[in-house]
Formats: structure tokens, sequence, C-alpha cells
């Protein structure tokens, strides 16, 4: 229903002008009907637009406003037309872009490809999808950066307790369902009680079977759940269907994403690349133009730059 492309030709294609962006985000974003960012009124006969502008205006607020406000779009001068083919490379290159790599194709300074690029991933982590997950589930932790980034994982864990992110490496915790789907989020540390607030969150109880490692913070998930572990420690990797292989090969992705192409992520950014990665994924299957709709579906929310350096 809405346009689509195949290629970023066909995208620009799809959008010779910055109007013909806006009445295509515009349509997106009221899909299901208008409604004022300001102050929520979803009376569309109560929302008017000036003629021959792109300002609308809320009869109940009184407030004008553009499309952009509210969403990733807010505060910037950025044409729509940049965004969309940001969005593109972001949301369709499976190893993830730099920014360096971002501002050369956009024809954008550094800071502002970085800019943009949070706040696409800002919006591509704020949703789950598929949640919760079913079918055969593994779940298990990985640690990004830091003076123990080379140490064995039975250190990690137990160096990440209380005080984990101060220590330099970052916890991310992951479940992922053997039928496709990943969730993954950066989390405090690795304590039973993070691991299965994650699990009870994102694994569904009738899962058919949920399977980590023999590490300390799975233990009672017995009663909820058919837990399966595999015991890395004494050489135990398959047992049956009892394996973690699918969520390890989600781990070696993301830090190739993060040393081969971002080459270093600081841990106060690291859940929104964690995001990225997920997201892609997830919709390895969709089809890359409706992709762009889709997370143009998802732009609610301004990510402000004061916040983002902070
Ligand atoms: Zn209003």
């Amino acid at each position: 229903m809405f346009k689509t492309f195949k290629t970023l030709p066909e995208l620009f294609a799809a959008f010779p002008t910055e109007q013909s962006a806006i009445d295509h985000f515009t349509a997106i974003r009221w899909a299901n009907g208008k409604f004022c960012p300001l102050c929520g009124n979803a009376d569309a006969g109560r929302i008017g637009t000036l003629s021959g502008t792109n300002t609308h205006k809320c009869y109940v607020c009184r407030q004008r406003f553009s499309i952009r406000v509210g969403t990733i779009f807010q505060d910037t001068k950025l044409p729509l037309r940049t965004w969309f083919a940001a969005i593109w490379l972001i949301g369709n290159h499976p190893k993830g872009n730099a920014s360096t790599t971002l501002a050369t194709d956009l024809g954008v300074t550094q800071k502002t490809a970085w800019f943009l690029a949070h706040r696409i991933r800002e919006s591509q982590r704020t949703k789950s999808f598929n949640a919760p997950l079913g079918g055969i589930v593994e779940v298990d932790e990985t640690f990004v950066g830091g003076k123990f980034q080379n140490k064995s994982k039975s250190v990690r864990r137990k160096g990440s307790g209380r005080g984990g992110m101060g220590s330099g490496k970052t916890p991310v915790v992951g479940a992922v369902s053997r039928d496709g789907d990943v969730i993954a989020r950066v989390v405090a540390n690795v304590d039973g009680d993070t691991l299965k607030a994650f699990v009870r969150e994102n694994v569904s109880r009738s899962a058919t079977m949920v399977v980590t490692d023999t590490w300390v913070g799975y233990k009672g998930l017995r009663p909820e759940y058919r837990h399966r572990t595999v015991n890395h420690s004494i050489g135990q990797y398959v047992k049956g269907d009892a394996h973690t292989n699918t969520i390890e090969s989600v781990w070696s992705m993301l830090k190739r994403q993060i040393i081969g192409t971002h080459h270093w992520v600081s841990a106060k950014h690291l859940d929104r690349y964690v995001g990225e990665m997920a997201y892609r994924l997830n919709r390895r299957e969709m089809p890359k133009g409706d992709r762009v709709n889709n997370m143009l579906a998802r732009a609610e929310g301004p990510l402000p730059y004061k916040v983002l350096i902070a």
C-alpha cells in the first residue's frame, strides 16, 4: 500500500522531491489516523494543514507542528530523502556502517552521520520483535570490551557482579529461538536475578526447551521452563538437541560488527549496536524496501543530541 523499492536508485526515483518524501512519511506515520504529537489529540477532524504548506495545526492544543515533531527526524535540517538513504544503508548493510563511511556516502559531516545513525539505532531497539520467543530457545551472555576481554568466560562472569559496568567490560545477554528470532540487550551484571528476569520476560513458558550452559545464574529456571544445560567446562557442547551454537554465532557476528566495522564502541552506546544487529537479523527475510518503511513506522521519539552525548 505504501511505495516500495528494491534498490537505492529505486528509492531515489520513488522520491524525486523532498515533498514526495514528506508525503510518504506522513502517510506512514498517520496510517492509523491523524494525531497531534504535542498533546496526543487523535481526533482527525481537529487537525488541519495550513494550505500550501507542511505545517499542521491542532485545534485542541492550538499549536502548529511539522510531521517531524516527536520523531527521530525532529530538530534536524537534514532532508528526509537523506534520512531515507541513511535508513536504507543502516537497515540493510549486513555488517553495519561505520559513521565515517556513512558520512562519505551521504555527504554529511561525521558528527551528523554519528548522530543520525544513533537515532536510527534507537528506533530499531525500542520495540521487541516477536517476543516472547518459542520453540527451542538458547540463552547465553557475552562480554564486550574491557581489560577482561581475553580472560575465560568463568573469570569474566565472576568479576561481573555489582559494578560490572565500571570494570570496563559490558555484559550482553541474549536469547535466540532456533526458529530464527533473537532478542539481546546490555545488562548490569550476569547474576541470577538479572538473567532469570531476562528469560521470563523474553522466552515463552511454553517454549519446547531453554538451553543454557551450566552457569549458576541460570539455576532455578526448571520449575517454569523445560531447561537443559550443556557443560562447557567438561568439554560438552552438544547433548541431543541441547547446544548453544546458535547464540554463539550471534555473539561472533556482534563482535565482528563492533570490532570490524565500528572498531570500538563505548559501554554507554553498546546497547544501540546490539539492537541494530538484532533488528537486521530478525528481518533478514524482509525485502529491503519494506525494511525502510518498517523503520519509518517506528520513527516515534526523538533522541536529542544532548541526551546522546550526556
Ligand atoms: Zn495538540
